[in-house]
């Protein structure tokens, strides 16, 4: 799961360009929706809006839950990707010995 860069709000039509500090998901009886990222300025209006489209039927039905972006990143992303990047070099350098 890559997190966007910025913040998922638009203000007039600008796209917020603040890093995220929330990722926002909605949790129904299916399962958990992960809908946005969102900065500190534009944790309400998101909700709010969110809260309209479930109205809508626009995005699945249950809980708006908003989770700190540090705790997602720390929770095991960062690490499989590192996992991830470690074993590609070590197969890269196994490989060029062959070649050699
Ligand atoms: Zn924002």
């Amino acid at each position: 799961m890559l997190l966007p860069e910025n913040c998922s709000a638009k203000v007039e039509g600008i796209e917020c360009q603040l890093a995220p500090s929330y990722v926002v998901s909605v949790k129904s009886h299916e399962g958990e929706y992960m809908l946005a990222v969102v900065c500190d300025d534009h944790k309400g209006g998101i909700e709010k809006r969110l809260v309209e489209m479930q109205k809508e039927n626009r995005i699945p039905q249950g809980n708006i839950h908003f989770q700190p972006v540090k705790a997602v990143v720390t929770d095991c992303v960062m690490g499989i990707n590192d996992d991830y990047i470690e074993l590609e070099s070590k197969r890269n350098i196994e490989s060029d010995r062959k070649i050699l």
